[in-house]
């Protein structure tokens, strides 16, 4: 898409204004993020007053690439399934109210948002799901169990998909709800990872009342709500834009130049992870100018199958780079509730990167989409499709 001139001028002009008026380095970050949402430079394709310009999405690393070389408050990294995942399911579906009553905070981190889809018996099948949610006057009781929640003892909002008519075929009788996690019923119990820490949790959800105002998208069309979410985690996960050398590649690098090691062998290992994090880079940046509005396509995919491997063969790389100091645990083993999303140290980012190829959509889950819905091979056989969910075998 070609971007007017003027308009890329008025983006850059934005942000040169607003960092003239909060400096990152002296801001409280909830205040610094208020401002840039206010001019409209949280998301530049949003709507006016809703974060947004109403400008093409391409142009949104005018805004990132300055405000992160000043030293801004990263949205992302304070509220990663907000912003990542509920802030384009809500823009997209939500009412004029819900966006107005929600985005913000969202962005400021000042309200933490997390994704109750994930049950015990419905994860790659997500659309098998059994949480029930029935009508009841103005509102809806939901009742289920879901599983696997990152962040839920930390936030206030989540995204939530339950089944609204169980008679009705399993895509077709499912309904999407943002739900407060602060209402009566809701309990939130902590799971354990292998880093730890449980940064993700059981939900219980016991007689749950939620208004119908809460709910996103028309009854029994929560499918298609929810593939606004999941298509845009998975470039959430994977797809995000990096600086050269950032992440888990800028680690490594790190650790190899503290080690001083001069081992030939380990260099040309380090430098072919090099190569493949910036092909990834590069990869991710071209597919977000093509993608230069709406909801992300099936080929999202990609970026998210790759970096799942390269952060796992990385991490490995890194640790093993640290010889008999990368079998330590530095801090110990916490096994508590960490207050936000992310990694402490190099052995923790090692054991938190196998899970990279299961959130979000698991690898196998991720080639079938791209076999099916991107290469156009012939489908996996389905029997269930068609039939009421109700007289599905489950376990
Ligand atoms: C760290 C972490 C954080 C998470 N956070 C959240 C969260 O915040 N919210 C949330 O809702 N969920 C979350 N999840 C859950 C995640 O989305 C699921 O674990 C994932 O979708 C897989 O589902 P499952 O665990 O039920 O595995 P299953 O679906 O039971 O799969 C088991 C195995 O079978 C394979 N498999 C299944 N079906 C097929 C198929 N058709 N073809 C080929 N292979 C198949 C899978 O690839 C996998 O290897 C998180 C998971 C992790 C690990």
């Amino acid at each position: 898409m070609t971007v007017a001139p003027d308009m890329q001028h008025q983006v850059s002009e934005l942000v040169t204004d607003l960092l003239d008026a909060h400096d990152p380095k002296t801001s409280e970050p909830t205040e610094f993020l208020g401002a840039q949402f206010d001019a409209g430079l949280a998301w530049v394709h949003f709507p006016v007053g809703l974060g947004g310009l109403g400008a093409p999405r391409g142009l949104q690393p005018l805004v990132d690439e300055p405000l992160a070389a000043a030293g801004a408050p990263s949205p992302f990294l304070r509220n990663p399934i907000g912003v990542g995942m509920a802030a384009p399911t809500v823009v997209k579906h939500g009412s004029a109210e819900q966006k107005q009553r929600l985005l913000r905070p969202l962005f400021t981190g000042q309200e933490l948002w997390c994704q109750l889809f994930s049950e015990p018996g419905a994860g790659s099948d997500l659309a098998a799901l059994a949480t029930s949610a029935v009508r009841d006057g103005e509102g809806w009781v939901l009742n289920g169990q879901k599983v696997w929640t990152s962040a839920a003892h930390l936030s206030r909002w989540a995204l939530l998909v339950a089944r609204s008519d169980p008679d009705a075929p399993k895509h077709r009788g499912l309904s999407y709800f943002v739900l407060d996690m602060q209402v009566p019923g809701v309990e939130v119990r902590p799971l354990i990872q292998a880093t730890g820490d449980a940064e993700f949790n059981e939900v219980y959800l016991t007689d749950v009342r939620v208004a119908d105002a809460d709910r996103l998208g028309d009854v029994g069309q929560g499918w298609a709500v929810a593939m606004t979410t999941l298509m845009n985690e998975r470039v959430a996960i994977g797809g995000q834009p990096s600086p050269r050398g950032a992440g888990m590649i800028g680690e490594a690098i790190r650790v190899w130049r503290e080690l001083g090691s001069d081992d030939p062998v380990l260099r040309d290992e380090l430098v072919r992870h090099w190569v493949a994090a910036e092909a990834l880079r590069l990869t991710n940046i071209r597919a977000g100018q093509s993608a230069a509005e709406g909801t992300p396509g099936p080929e999202g995919s990609i970026g998210k199958i790759v970096s799942a491997e390269l952060n796992q063969r990385i991490s490995a790389f890194t640790v093993q780079l640290m010889g008999m100091a990368g079998t330590l645990y530095p801090g110990g083993y916490v096994m508590g509730r960490p207050e936000r999303l992310g990694s402490r140290n190099d052995q923790q980012r090692m054991l938190r990167s196998i899970a990279n190829s299961i959130e979000g959509g698991t690898t196998e889950i991720m080639r079938n989409i791209l076999a099916e819905r991107v290469l156009k091979l012939p489908p996996e056989p389905r029997t269930d499709r068609d039939k009421p969910w109700s007289q599905l075998p489950r376990s």
